[in-house]
């Protein structure tokens, strides 16, 4: 059985990544988005279990050091991470699976599992990105500064990714990624003798 796709999408704070995917997964009920474990504190409205799996800081580290995770990383001073047993069975049942991580995290899938297909979503520009995260209303003016601030050296790391995407129409860039993942699906995979 063919295997599904690992896809990483990662990109600024509030860039839409988050928007960006969910509309995906309404939309294809073929890609699975993958639950990540936090130490983050819930936002309103966001459920255990669907959003995150919100963890205890000690929960978390019992699980680093059964070597659960696939990735992790701290981001704003939590934890976050992918669990192995979250998304592995998935992709060897032909599902394709989307991340939505950090770049640290990011480098880490790419390290482990090299067909993995890295996808950095970009904002029109950082004034957009701050009415963006203003906008969404979940940070205080400490929290937003260190998002902001954090932004240009993601940006940086675009390199390290296979596909950009620019998100100003959020249909475009909904179909540029869709686009991204129809292309993979059909790559002809060479396997080496
Ligand atoms: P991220 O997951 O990258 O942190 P979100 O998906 O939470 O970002 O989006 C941040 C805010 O920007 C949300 O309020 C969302 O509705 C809005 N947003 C996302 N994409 C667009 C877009 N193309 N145009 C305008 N607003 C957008
Ligand atoms: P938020 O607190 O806004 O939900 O997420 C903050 C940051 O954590 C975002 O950049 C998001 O991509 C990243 N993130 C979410 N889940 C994971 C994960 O499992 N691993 C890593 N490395 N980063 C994650």
């Amino acid at each position: 059985m063919k295997k599904g796709l690992l896809i990483v999408v990662s990109g600024p704070s509030g860039v839409g990544k988050g928007t960006i995917c969910n509309t995906l997964i309404n939309k294809n009920k073929d890609i699975y988005m993958s639950v990540s474990a936090t130490t983050r504190k819930p936002r309103n409205g966001e459920i255990h279990g669907k959003s995150y799996y919100f963890l205890s800081e000690e929960d978390f580290k019992q699980k680093i050091k059964n070597d659960e995770f696939i990735e992790y990383a701290k981001v704003f001073n939590n934890y976050y991470g992918t669990l192995k047993s979250v998304i592995m069975e998935k992709i060897e049942a032909g599902k394709n699976v989307l991340l939505e991580i950090d770049v640290q995290g990011a480098l880490q899938v790419k390290e482990k599992y090299k067909e993995a297909v890295m996808i950095f979503i970009l904002p029109p520009s950082l004034e957009v990105l701050k009415e963006r995260i203003i906008g969404r209303g979940s940070e205080n003016d400490k929290t937003l500064n260190i998002r902001l601030n954090e932004a240009q050296n993601e940006i940086d790391m675009l390199h390290n990714y296979n596909y950009s995407v620019k998100n100003a129409d959020l249909k475009t860039a909904c179909k540029q990624v869709e686009a991204i993942i129809i292309a993979e699906t059909c790559k002809i995979k060479i396997k080496k003798q």
